[in-house]
C-alpha cells in the first residue's frame, strides 16, 4: 500500500485527501519549527488522513496554528469546518468572498450537489461543518500570515473562481496555487515532462482573470508549484506559457461548441481530444489512452460545463 505523505524540503509534507481516487486531490503541512499549518483541507472525509499526517510529522494538534485555504470548492476546503475542531489553536484563515461560505455552508452544499448530483456528493465529500465563527477571519491580497517567522503571503487570484487566492511562501520559492496555475498529475508524468491543464470549473472561471493572474504569480519568481491537483511541480516561464496557450484553446474550443445541441458533451470530448494531444507531444505516454480518458472524466466534464457557463454569463 503506497503512503498518502510524501516529505519535500522545507518542512512540507504532502499528504493524499483521498477524494475521487488516490493520487487526485492533495493538502500540504508546512512545519516550522514548533507551530505548523494546513494548506487546503480536502473534503470532510479527508479529515482522519489529515490528522494521521499530524503523527507522521511528529506535530500535535494544539501546535496547529492555521489553516489556510486556497478558495472555498469542496476538494480544497470542505473539510475545514471539522478539522479546525480538532485543533484547538488554528484559526482559518479564507479569502474575503469566500469566508460567508464557510461560516455558513448551506448554500456551498447546495451548490455542490447541483454540480455533483446528491448522490456523489455524499459519497466522495461527505457533509459540510460550518466553521467556528470565532477562530475565522478573512485575510486580504498581500496579508503576510507568519508561521514562527516564516511568511506566508496571501496573493488575490481570481479567474477559476473569485473567492480564490494563492499562498506565497518564500522560504521554500514555492506558490500554493490551488487550481489557480493549473492541475497536473503524476500518473502523466514522463521523465520531467508533464501534462498540465488549466481547471475551468463551474460557476465562476473567467478567461482574462485566469490570464491576469498567472502573469501575477509569475511575477514572483517561484521556483516550485505546490498544486492542489497534485504535488509539487516546477514554476517556469515555459509552463506558465503552456497554460497561457491552454487557457486560450480552451476558449477557442468552447467558442466553438457552446450554444450547439449536446454542444457541452462535445465539447467534454474535445477537451479529452486535447489532453491525449498534449501528452502525445510531451512522447510516447507511459499510460493508454483509455486510462487517460477515465481519469480525466471528472476534470473535463467540470472544465466543459464552467466554460459554458462562462460563455453564457458573457453573452
Ligand atoms: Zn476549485
Amino acid at each position: 500500500m503506497t503512503t498518502p505523505f510524501a516529505r519535500y524540503p522545507d518542512g512540507i509534507i504532502r499528504i493524499d485527501t483521498g477524494y475521487w481516487r488516490a493520487g487526485f486531490a492533495a493538502s500540504y503541512l508546512l512545519v516550522e519549527g514548533e507551530e505548523a499549518v494546513f494548506i487546503e483541507t480536502g473534503p470532510s472525509r479527508a479529515v482522519p488522513v489529515l490528522l494521521q499526517a499530524l503523527a507522521f510529522a511528529g506535530v500535535a494538534k494544539e501546535q496547529v496554528r492555521a489553516i489556510l485555504v486556497t478558495h472555498v470548492h469542496l476538494d480544497h476546503a470542505g473539510g475545514a469546518g471539522a478539522l479546525q475542531r480538532h485543533l484547538p489553536n488554528a484559526e482559518l484563515l479564507v479569502h474575503p468572498k469566500g469566508i460567508r461560505h464557510l461560516l455558513e455552508p448551506a448554500k456551498l452544499q447546495a451548490g455542490a450537489e447541483a454540480v455533483y448530483g446528491a448522490e456523489q456528493f455524499e459519497t466522495i465529500l461527505g457533509g459540510i461543518t460550518p466553521a467556528d465563527g470565532q477562530r475565522t477571519r478573512a485575510v486580504g491580497d498581500g496579508e503576510v500570515y507568519l508561521l514562527n517567522g516564516r511568511r506566508l503571503q496571501f496573493i488575490d487570484a481570481p479567474g477559476h473562481a473569485n473567492h480564490h487566492h494563492c499562498i506565497w511562501d518564500a522560504q521554500s520559492g514555492g506558490i500554493f496555487s490551488g487550481d489557480a496555475a493549473g492541475i497536473s498529475y503524476r500518473l502523466f508524468d514522463q521523465g520531467e515532462e508533464l501534462l498540465l491543464m488549466p481547471a475551468t470549473t463551474p460557476v465562476q472561471f473567467d478567461l482574462a482573470a485566469s490570464h491576469q493572474t498567472l502573469d501575477r504569480l509569475a511575477a514572483l519568481g517561484a521556483r516550485w508549484n505546490f498544486v492542489t491537483h497534485f504535488g509539487r511541480i516546477p514554476f517556469n516561464p515555459l509552463l506558465t506559457d503552456r497554460l497561457h496557450r491552454l487557457l486560450d484553446q480552451f476558449a477557442a474550443l468552447s467558442g466553438r461548441y457552446v450554444g450547439q445541441p449536446e454542444g457541452e458533451s462535445a465539447l467534454q470530448e474535445a477537451l479529452q481530444q486535447l489532453a491525449w494531444q498534449e501528452l502525445q507531444h510531451n512522447g510516447q505516454p507511459l499510460v493508454s489512452e483509455a486510462v487517460c480518458r477515465d481519469w480525466l472524466t471528472m476534470d473535463c466534464a467540470l472544465n466543459a460545463q464552467g466554460l459554458r457557463i462562462w460563455r453564457e454569463r458573457a453573452g
